[in-house]
């Protein structure tokens, strides 16, 4: 398989349990993005927008996805993103409009922080997604200012608006994607109102990581996530993952 480090965009291949080979394509430069999470495994934001662009030509990022296939095998899924929020990227729509045309058998995914949601034209391209990732951290403002930081005119009311519209428009896969912050969105309650907002939301998927896990020490053994919450969740209609 070729590791080519001369592609621009193609960020490697990588194999999953679950998904088998992905590609990972990366088409905004490091790091514009629509909000600054505490946790961002990039760095901080250096700008941070809520204004799409055409970072570079939808040709280029293209024509490398087409080489990279050429000459290798094809892979299992596409996942398209960003040093950033990938809806920022202008040319989201075409780029994975082009890959559906061309590959109609490979599958494409797109990790996405919600922030765009309320635009119908960001939904709709969305929605040409086999996949459909969304982190939500909190339904509570002053939790979501504290961990994403977001450009100051997103409102978490919006993006949750924004997230049940593309529910209901969009018949694929939606999974919704938590980050857990010790002591800022891990009390009970926290936790559980979060978990009825996604629960009137509806996606196939809930998955629930942490951000800088500890080692448990041994009086420690009690997980981030009561019993009574894992037990009551467990008859939820979809599933949740935990990854703490
Ligand atoms: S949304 Fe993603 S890329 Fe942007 S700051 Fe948060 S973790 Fe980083």
């Amino acid at each position: 398989m070729n590791t080519n480090t001369n592609y621009a965009y193609i960020k490697g291949i990588s194999k999953n349990k679950e998904f088998g080979d992905v590609l990972s394509v990366d088409f905004s430069p490091l790091k514009i993005c629509s909000y600054d999470c505490v946790y961002c495994r990039l760095g901080r934001t250096t700008d941070k927008t809520i204004q799409r662009s055409s970072f570079y030509p939808l040709n280029d990022v293209f024509s490398e996805i087409q080489n990279w296939i050429n000459q290798n095998s094809s892979p299992d899924y596409v996942l398209l993103t960003g040093s950033g929020e990938p809806t920022l990227y202008h040319e989201l729509g075409p780029l994975v409009e082009l890959i559906n045309t061309n590959f109609p058998e490979l599958k494409t995914v797109v990790y996405s922080n919600g922030s765009l949601l309320h635009c119908q034209e960001v939904r709709r391209e969305l929605s040409t997604f086999d996949l459909i990732i969304i982190n939500l951290n909190s339904d509570n403002e002053d939790i979501f200012q504290r961990i994403c930081r977001p450009q100051p005119d997103i409102k978490l009311a919006q993006v949750i608006d924004g997230l049940r519209k593309l529910r209901k428009e969009y018949t694929g896969q939606l999974w919704i994607d938590i980050v857990l912050v010790n002591n800022v969105n891990t009390g009970e309650d926290t936790l559980e109102s979060l978990m009825k907002i996604i629960s009137d939301i509806k996606p196939e998927r809930c998955m629930i990581n942490q951000h800088s896990k500890k080692e448990k020490g041994p009086n420690e053994k009690q997980s981030i996530i009561p019993e009574r919450l894992r037990e009551k969740w467990s008859k939820l209609s979809f599933d949740v993952i935990y990854n703490i």
